[in-house]
C-alpha cells in the first residue's frame, strides 16, 4: 500500500469560471489558472502522483505548455489514473478537504464525488469530499481564493 498527499490553492479572479470537482458552480468570482483551475482535482492528482513517487502535476502537465491552457482537469486526472494502472496499482480511497469561505459548496459535493469516482473507476463512497471555511481567517477566509488538501491510499504492486 502507498499513501499520497496533495495540496493546491488558486486565486479568485473576475471573468473566470468556478469549477470544482468538475462541477461548474455559479459564482460571482471564479478561479484563475492555466488550466480550468479545478483546485480540488489538482490536489487529488498531486496526492495520486505522490503515492506513486512520480513527482507532481507541474512536472506532468507544465503550465508553460499551451496544450494545457484551459484544460479540463478531469481529463488530466484520467491520465494520472492511467499512470496508477500502468504501475499495477489501484485507488482504495481518497479524502479531500476544500477550504473555501464562499460560495457554500455543500449542494455540489455529491456531484463532485460522482464525477471523480467515474474518472477513478471507483464508487463515490471511496471519494470523500469535505468543505470547510476558516472562519474568515487567512487568504481563504478573506475570500482571496480556494485551497484543497487530498490524501489517497493505493494498493497493488509497487
Ligand atoms: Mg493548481
Amino acid at each position: 500500500m502507498r499513501i499520497g498527499h496533495g495540496f493546491d490553492a488558486h486565486r479568485f479572479a473576475q471573468g473566470c469560471k468556478l469549477i470544482l470537482g468538475g462541477v461548474d458552480i455559479p459564482s460571482e468570482l471564479g478561479l484563475a489558472g492555466h488550466s480550468d483551475a479545478d483546485v480540488l482535482v489538482h490536489a487529488l492528482m498531486d496526492a495520486l502522483l505522490g503515492a506513486l513517487g512520480a513527482g507532481d502535476i507541474g512536472r506532468h502537465f507544465p503550465d508553460t505548455d499551451e496544450q494545457y491552457r484551459g484544460a479540463d482537469s478531469l481529463k488530466l486526472l484520467e491520465q494520472v489514473i492511467k499512470l496508477v494502472q500502468v504501475k499495477g496499482m489501484r485507488l482504495i480511497n481518497a479524502d479531500i478537504t476544500v477550504v473555501c469561505q464562499r460560495p457554500k459548496l455543500a449542494p455540489y459535493l455529491a456531484t463532485m464525488q460522482s464525477n471523480l469516482a467515474a474518472v477513478c473507476n471507483t464508487t463515490p463512497e471511496r471519494i470523500n469530499i469535505k468543505a470547510t471555511t476558516t472562519e474568515k481567517m487567512g487568504y481563504t477566509g478573506r475570500g482571496e481564493g480556494i485551497a484543497a488538501h487530498a490524501v489517497v491510499l493505493l494498493i497493488g504492486g509497487g
